[in-house]
């Protein structure tokens, strides 16, 4: 079973892997900036009271559908962190996903939606004792680690469970990069395996994500190289590893160019079997941004417009969200996302804000974004792909405005 999917995957694909290389970057079209599906364009028009987020639960299922189709044998664990409205689990669940949660409370969420505790991986590789043990007690059986005393404290509380490896990861060409945080190097990696079946645990592979919002494919080839290598070190120690989670950091569509997601499985699936040859170990995988982001959008307005002097060229825009109201990833102005108004006329270049007390609460100035000259006090702004990380990253009343409202439909 373990060669099928390696060889299913693989069959007919011939030149096409080669013809995925030197793609044309896809430039976005104005026309990609306004096509919203009708169910969100129904429900904008209704005009509730922004800010608010409404996702397209449609879009959600599709992009799970594709992403079956591209890893049709891969596990699939959606990262509860990058939206977890009760409709989203409750929708990924019935597709069959599987879930990567961070904390008890998302484990709590999961169960409180029918997901089985058997479906669960607790990603996170920062954990309390006592919440391992609360996992373990609900049937949580598969954990992260990337340290010697995570691992002792999974062997205490966790007797028995699958655990994987974490990686140190570059981040090399992602748009909101993980690195340095999680992880171990290869070295560690090797003892921490051998260590956690001396600890009586279930070693089960290694685990990386090459950064969120991943631009380039190419990503995962040498973190799949190392870890074929490790697992070949750790096969002479009779450890077998029938393993391999891959991670999130597939992309979603904000400003600039993408491969198609066809362009990543490719990539993945080739180095898979280039780096394991004739019987890789299963993978599993967890997106997060790429099932959620582009089935969401966020309507603002316009509080003011300002100038800042007589001669200021550049308007100051001020929107109802910023980035304490769920556009934290605007954070260095790492994701760049496309917005929409309703106005056609000429554009001019703005400096855009949020509404708050506080000078960072700036989403574009060192990136040139341009909105239409004429945009009024009181017009909507509709800030697109904002499916993901944004509602969960809200601030719960910073500056006494409430978090962000979800409305899934
Ligand atoms: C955040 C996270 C993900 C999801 O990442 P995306 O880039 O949103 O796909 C997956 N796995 C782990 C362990 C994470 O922390």
């Amino acid at each position: 079973m373990q060669t099928s999917y390696v060889n299913s995957a693989l069959e007919n694909e011939g030149d096409s892997v080669l013809a995925c290389v030197p793609l044309q970057p896809h430039v976005l079209s104005p026309a990609d900036n306004r096509s919203l599906s009708p169910k969100l364009e129904q429900f904008l028009a209704s005009r509730p009271e922004t800010p608010f987020l409404a996702l397209d639960l449609d879009s959600v299922r599709n992009k799970f559908l594709e992403l079956q189709k591209e890893f049709p044998q891969a596990a699939i664990h959606y990262a509860v962190k990058a939206n977890p409205a009760p409709a989203i689990i409750q929708l990924l669940a019935t597709l069959g996903s599987r879930f990567d949660i961070a904390s008890r409370y998302e484990l709590d969420l999961c169960l409180s939606q029918g997901v089985p505790a058997a479906w669960l991986s607790y990603g996170n590789t920062v954990k309390k004792s006592v919440d391992i043990a609360y996992a373990f007690g609900c049937g949580v059986r598969l954990f992260a680690f990337d340290s010697e005393a995570e691992l002792e404290k999974l062997s205490r509380h966790a007797p028995g469970a699958g655990v994987q490896c974490r990686l140190l990861s570059q981040g090399k060409n992602a748009d909101w990069p993980l690195s340095r945080k999680f992880g171990c190097d290869l070295g560690m990696a090797y003892e921490l395996l051998l260590k956690s079946r001396d600890l009586g645990l279930s070693p089960l592979g290694v685990t990386f994500h090459v950064g969120s919002q991943q631009t380039d494919p190419q990503q995962w080839v040498e973190p799949m190289q190392q870890a074929a290598e490790l697992y070949r070190q750790l096969g002479r120690h009779d450890l077998e590893l029938g393993w391999i989670n891959i991670g999130g950091g597939l992309p979603a569509t904000y400003q600039g160019t993408l491969v198609p997601l066809s362009c990543y499985a490719q990539t993945i699936r080739q180095s898979l079997h280039q780096s394991f040859g004739a019987s890789p170990p299963y993978v599993m995988i967890e997106p997060g941004r790429f099932l959620v982001a582009d089935a969401g959008v966020i309507q603002s307005e316009v509080i003011l417009v300002a100038h800042k002097s007589r001669e200021d060229v550049r308007r100051w825009v001020y929107l109802d969200i910023g980035k304490f109201g769920g556009l934290a990833e605007t954070m260095d102005e790492c994701i760049k996302y496309r917005l929409r108004t309703h106005r056609d006329g000429p554009m001019g270049s703005v400096i855009l804000a949020g509404p708050t007390c506080d000078s960072a609460d700036v989403l574009y100035e060192k990136t040139s974004y341009e909105l239409p000259l004429d945009l009024a006090i009181g017009d909507r702004v509709e800030i697109l792909s904002t499916g993901a990380y944004t509602s969960s990253y809200a601030s719960v009343g910073f500056n006494g405005f409430p978090p962000l409202a979800t409305f899934c439909l």
